[in-house]
C-alpha cells in the first residue's frame, strides 16, 4: 500500500503530496504524523491519503520510516477544511496543516508528562493478602479498600494518605502495581463559584433562534451587559446535553483570567483552553484533551477555531467585529468563514455576538443571510454611562494647548476626590502620520475617496493611500484659516507626564506596547491598578475591552478623532466601536460612570450616534455612505501584497502582475471599479520593502476574478518576493 504525504516544509515548490510506500505491518491511517525520507534528510509529514496506485516509478518510491503518534491527529473534517482554505485563500497546504496542530507537537520539543500511578492487581493476590493479614497491617488493608473504592490513583496522592512503606510492601507482595502514566497538565485558574442564572425573556428568545439555526449563522446583537455571555453558556450547555461538543472564541486581548475562570466554574474539566499565555506543556495537553474527547469545549482566541473536535454542536464568536479574527499575516484567513465552514459540515449554529456588529455582518442579518437575535437592554436595567463631548477646537480658542482639556481635568479631580478610579484612553496611531490643523483639527482628505491623506515627509506631499492621488501640502487651513499644523500625535508617555503634573500624588499606571513587552506584564499592571484606589490607568487599545473594574467611574478619551484619520474605509466603523467599547469600561458596578470624549469635531455623526448608543442610526448612515462610495459590502476589495528585501525584484514582480491584472481588467471591464499599484503606507517592515496592487470589483463575478488573480500571482512567482492575495483585508497599511 501507498501513502500520500504532505511534508512539513513551508516552501511553494514542495507544496504538493508525495507518495511513499507503507512497510508491511505498519498500522498506518489517514491523519497520522509520520517520519519520511526527503532528499538526504528525514522530515515530518502528514498522511492525507492511503491508496494502492501511483504514477511514480516503483524504484523511486521510498518507505515511510515511522509513525510519530499513537493515533491520527488530523480528523476527516479537517482535510475537507484544508481543501476549502487552500482554494479560498490560496494558501500552501502545509501552512494550513500547521494551523491544525500545536507547534509544540510538531517540533517534538515538549514531552508528555509521565507520573507514577498505583492500581490493584488481580483478585487472587488481594484475597491472599487479606486472608493472611495480621493486626499490624491495618494500613495495608485500608490501602486496598481505598483502591477498590476509588480505582487508580497517582502515587504522589496515595502517599499523602498512607505511608510509602506500606504501599511498597503491597507492591512487593504483588497486590498492587506501580507504573508510569501520562498526566495531562492543566492551567490553573482562580476557583470561582458558579451562579445559576435563569434567563430573561429576551435571552430565551435568542436561545430559540439559536436552537433552530442548525448549519447557519445567528448574529446576537446586544448592548454591553445585556447577557450575551449567559446566552453563549446556556447554548453550550444545551449542545453538551445533546451529546455534542462546542467551540467558543474570544479576541486574544479579552481572554482574561476572569473570563477563563467563569468558563471553568460553569463547565469544569469539560473545558480546554487554547491560549498563548499557557506554558508549552499545558498547551499541548489541553489540545490533546480535545483530540481524545476528554474535553468537550474549546475556549480560546482565533486559532481555537481549528480545535480538534468532531461532532460540533455550536460555535460562538464573541466580539465578532474584532479585527483580530482576520489573520493579516501568513496564513491569511477569515475566522468567521472558517467557522461557517465547520458549522455547515457539522450542521450546527454559529453565533456571532457583539454590541457593535461589523457593518458587513449587520448588513447580512438585515438581508436574511444571517438570523438576527437581539438583546435590547442591560440585565440590571442600568443606563449606559453618559458621554459628554469636549470640543477641543474651543479649548484651543480658550488658550488650552495641552492634551487634557480643563473639563477632563476637572472630572479627574472629582473622581479622585471620591476615591474612585479613572481610565484615560489614547488612540493608537499606527505607522502613518497625518497633517492636522492644531486649531480646529481639520485633516485634509482625498477628494475622490474621502479617506484622510497621509503626509510624506521625504517629498513634502500629501498622498491618498487608496488611489495614490497626490496633493500639495497646505499651509492655510481651509476651515479656520490658521497656519498652525502638526504632524503625528502625542504618545502615551507625553500624556502620562501631563497628568502627573496635574495630579502629582495619584498613582498612575501606563499600559501600551512599550510597557507590556513581557508575557505577564499586562496582567500585572491591570491587577495593580485594580488594587489601587484612587488611581489612573493610561493606555492604548489594550485597555479598551474585556476588563471589568468595578471602581472605575470616569473614562476619558483623549484623542478620539485619530481612528477617523485612517486610510481605511472602515475608519468610521472602528471609531464608533471604539467609543462604545471604551465607554463600556465606566460604571459597571455600583458607582455611576461617565465618559469624557475629546474631539475636534464632536458634532461629527459618528460621535453623535455613539454618544446616544444608537447603533442602528449609525448603521443606517454608514451603509448609505458605503453604497454611494462603492465600498464593501457593496463591492469587494482585493489587495495583492508584495514584500521583499530586494527592492528591484519586488518592483519587477509588481509590474509584471500589474500588467496582467490590467489585461484581466480589460476582460472584465464592467466589474472593475478601481485598480492601482502603489507602495504600501508602511513602506518597509523588518527590512522588507512592501508594495500592493489594490483592486475594487463588483460582487457579481468576484469568484471568477479572484481565481484569475490567483493564477496571475502563481505564474509570476519570484523566489525572492513573497506575494499574498487578500480579500476585504482588515488592514491596508
Ligand atoms: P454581556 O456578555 O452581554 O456583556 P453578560 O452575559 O456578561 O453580558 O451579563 C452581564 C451580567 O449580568 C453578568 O454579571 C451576568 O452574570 C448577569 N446576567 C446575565 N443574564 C442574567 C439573568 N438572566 N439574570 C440575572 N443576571 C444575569
Ligand atoms: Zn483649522
Ligand atoms: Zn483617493
Amino acid at each position: 500500500m501507498l501513502a500520500s504525504v504532505i511534508v512539513d516544509i513551508p516552501n511553494s515548490e514542495v507544496d504538493r503530496v508525495f507518495d511513499y510506500n507503507i512497510p508491511i505491518q505498519m498500522p498506518l491511517l489517514v491523519g497520522h504524523r509520520v517520519l519520511v525520507p526527503f532528499g538526504s534528510k528525514k522530515i515530518e509529514g502528514f498522511v492525507v491519503e492511503i491508496k494502492d496506485k501511483t504514477d511514480i516509478e516503483e524504484s523511486k518510491i521510498k518507505d515511510i520510516i515511522s509513525i510519530l503518534d499513537d493515533e491520527p491527529i488530523i480528523k476527516k473534517e479537517m482535510f475537507n477544511l484544508l481543501d476549502y482554505m487552500v482554494g479560498r485563500y490560496h494558501l500552501r497546504k502545509i501552512d494550513v496543516i500547521r494551523l491544525f496542530i500545536p507547534s509544540q507537537l510538531r517540533s517534538g520539543k515538549v514531552k508528555k508528562l509521565l507520573k507514577f500511578a498505583v492500581g490493584l492487581n488481580d483478585s487472587n493476590a488481594i484475597k491472599n493478602f487479606v486472608d493472611n493479614a495480621n493486626k499490624r497491617q491495618k494500613n495495608h488493608l485500608q490501602i486496598i479498600e481505598y483502591l477498590q473504592k476509588n480505582g487508580e490513583i497517582l502515587l504522589s496522592e496515595l502517599s499523602k494518605i498512607f505511608p510509602i512503606s506500606a504501599i511498597k510492601k503491597l507492591e512487593s507482595d504483588g497486590v498492587l502495581c506501580i507504573y508510569q502514566k501520562q498526566v495531562k497538565r492543566s492551567p490553573n485558574f482562580a476557583k470561582k463559584e458558579d451562579k445559576k442564572i435563569e434567563l430573561n425573556n429576551a435571552q430565551k428568545q435568542a436561545m430559540d433562534i439559536i436552537q433552530n439555526a442548525q448549519g447557519s449563522t445567528v448574529l446576537l446583537y446586544g448592548v454591553t451587559g445585556s447577557g450575551k455571555t449567559e446566552v453563549y453558556m446556556h447554548s453550550i450547555e444545551q449542545a453538551i446535553k445533546n451529546g455534542k461538543n462546542a467551540i467558543m472564541l474570544v479576541p486574544e486581548i479579552s481572554l482574561t483570567p476572569q473570563v477563563l475562570s467563569n468558563f471553568k466554574a460553569r463547565f469544569g474539566d469539560m473545558v480546554a483552553i487554547l491560549h498563548s499565555g499557557l506554558s508549552a506543556g499545558e498547551r499541548l495537553d489541553e489540545w490533546e484533551k480535545l483530540l481524545h474527547g476528554e474535553a468537550k469545549i474549546a475556549v480560546g482566541a482565533r486559532s481555537a477555531i481549528f480545535a480538534p473536535l468532531d461532532n460540533i454542536g455550536l460555535i460562538v464568536i464573541d466580539e465578532e467585529h474584532d479585527s483580530s479574527y482576520t489573520s493579516d499575516s501568513n496564513p491569511r484567513y477569515n475566522t468567521i468563514e472558517v467557522a461557517q465552514f465547520r458549522s455547515k459540515y457539522n450542521n450546527c449554529p454559529v453565533i456571532l455576538g457583539s454590541a457593535t456588529p461589523s457593518i458587513e455582518s449587520y448588513f447580512k442579518a438585515k438581508n436574511g443571510e444571517y438570523r438576527l437575535a437581539t438583546l435590547p437592554t442591560r440585565v440590571n436595567k442600568k443606563n449606559m454611562p453618559e458621554i459628554h463631548s469636549v470640543n477641543m477646537y474651543e479649548a484651543v480658542l480658550q488658550g488650552e494647548y495641552g492634551a487634557i482639556s480643563s473639563h477632563l481635568a476637572g472630572k479627574l479631580d472629582e473622581c479622585i476626590k471620591n476615591n474612585n478610579q479613572a481610565i484615560i484612553f489614547i488612540n493608537r496611531r499606527g505607522f502613518v502620520s497625518f497633517l492636522t490643523c492644531k486649531k480646529c483639527g481639520y485633516t485634509p482628505t482625498c477628494t475622490d475617496c474621502e479617506v484622510s491623506l497621509v503626509y510624506h515627509k521625504e517629498d513634502n506631499q500629501l498622498k491618498c493611500h487608496f488611489c495614490d492621488k497626490r496633493y500639495h501640502v497646505i499651509n492655510v487651513c481651509p476651515n479656520c484659516k490658521s497656519r498652525d499644523f502638526r504632524v503625528g500625535a502625542m504618545g502615551t508617555q507625553k500624556i502620562v507626564e501631563e497628568i502627573r503634573n496635574l495630579f502629582p500624588d495619584v498613582p498612575i499606571f501606563r499600559m501600551d506596547n512599550d510597557t507590556t513587552s513581557t508575557k505577564d506584564s499586562h496582567i500585572e499592571i491591570l491587577s495593580k491598578f485594580a488594587q489601587t484606589k484612587p488611581s489612573i490607568l493610561v493606555g492604548t487599545q489594550m485597555i479598551a475591552k474585556g476588563h471589568d473594574f468595578p471602581n472605575v467611574s470616569l473614562v476619558g478619551i483623549v484623542d478620539a478623532d485619530i481612528s477617523l484619520h485612517q486610510t481605511d474605509f472602515r475608519a468610521n466603523e472602528r471609531t464608533f466601536q471604539l467609543v462604545t467599547q471604551v465607554a463600556g469600561r465606566a460604571g459597571r458596578a455600583d458607582v455611576e460612570g461617565e465618559v469624557v470624549l475629546q474631539s475636534y469635531k464632536p458634532k461629527y455623526y459618528v460621535y453623535r450616534y455613539a454618544s446616544n448608543y444608537d447603533y442602528e442610526g449609525f448603521y443606517e448612515r454608514e451603509i448609505a455612505l458605503r453604497k454611494t462610495t462603492n465600498f464593501p459590502p457593496f463591492t469587494t476589495i482585493i489587495r495583492i501584497l508584495f514584500s521583499s528585501e530586494d527592492k528591484e525584484k519586488a518592483l519587477q514582480s509588481v509590474q509584471e502582475c500589474y500588467s496582467k491584472v490590467l489585461e484581466l481588467k480589460d476582460r472584465y471591464m464592467q466589474d472593475f471599479n478601481f485598480c492601482k499599484a502603489v507602495a504600501c503606507p508602511v513602506k518597509r517592515i523588518k527590512t522588507k520593502y512592501r508594495y500592493q496592487i489594490l483592486i475594487k470589483i463588483k460582487n457579481e463575478n468576484k469568484e471568477k476574478i479572484i481565481k484569475n488573480i490567483y493564477t496571475i500571482v502563481d505564474n509570476s512567482r519570484d523566489k525572492k518576493v513573497s506575494v499574498f492575495v487578500e480579500t476585504n483585508p482588515q488592514n491596508l497599511s
